[in-house]
């Protein structure tokens, strides 16, 4: 499947804030925001001041930023967005709970990768198991009492290793119980909207796909 290839860096710049999608590198002054917090492009400077806030501009960037964040093509996106409609419940908040159980977003949540990108590869590498068995889906959208772990082989790997030395469970979500001695972690339940990015705005994304 094609990837976004591009700086994304980028796409932070476009969005107008930080989305972390580099790991470490987000924290760090390298980060590429800090320095030029201007939209990409030639003009993109010039750009910033011109902006009109229309309807359709905040529901396209609240989109594309959701979209950003978890690394998803339009084409999926839109195929979660048809999902979400047809579960009970408000859709917008069904939208960011499918989004939220990405097998590569509970990896990253759980702190097994430094960011949704690195736990992309890592899964799609097979370093994982899904109740018991191996999965190199990134997009597997795990249930509660699902049980995720690192594959043993891969326990013996250096990444993993310092991991297991470094990783303490303390900001993985409610929704989640890792065992950090394992590198193992249990779906408690389906995460509720507090549990998820507050900053993004799921009602912009259902008048989005309303017009
Ligand atoms: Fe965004 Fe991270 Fe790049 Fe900074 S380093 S611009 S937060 S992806």
């Amino acid at each position: 499947m094609a990837r976004y290839k591009d700086s994304v860096c980028k796409l932070c710049r476009r969005e107008g804030e930080k989305l972390f999608l580099k790991g470490d590198r987000c924290f760090s002054p390298k980060c590429a925001f800090e320095k030029r917090s201007y939209p990409p492009g030639l003009h993109g400077r010039q750009a910033q001041f011109r902006r009109k806030e229309s309807d359709y501009r905040l529901q396209l960037r609240a989109k594309q930023k959701a979209r950003r964040v978890y690394g998803v093509f339009e084409r999926q996106f839109r195929r979660y967005f048809n999902q979400a409609q047809g579960q009970k419940g408000l859709t917008g908040e069904n939208l960011l709970s499918i989004l939220e159980t990405r097998l590569d977003n509970v990896v990253y949540r759980l702190g097994l990768a430094s960011s949704r990108a690195q736990a992309r590869q890592l899964i799609s590498h097979g370093h994982f198991d899904v109740n018991g068995r191996k999965t190199n889906i990134p997009s597997y959208l795990v249930k509660p009492e699902d049980a995720i772990a690192v594959r043993e082989k891969s326990k013996k790997n250096t990444f993993f290793k310092s991991f297991a030395e470094s990783v303490d469970g303390s900001r993985v979500p409610e929704w989640l119980e890792l065992n950090p001695s394992e590198l193992s972690a249990r779906v408690v339940a389906i995460p509720a909207r507090e549990h998820i990015d507050a900053t993004l705005d799921e009602q912009l994304i259902v008048e989005y796909y309303s017009r």
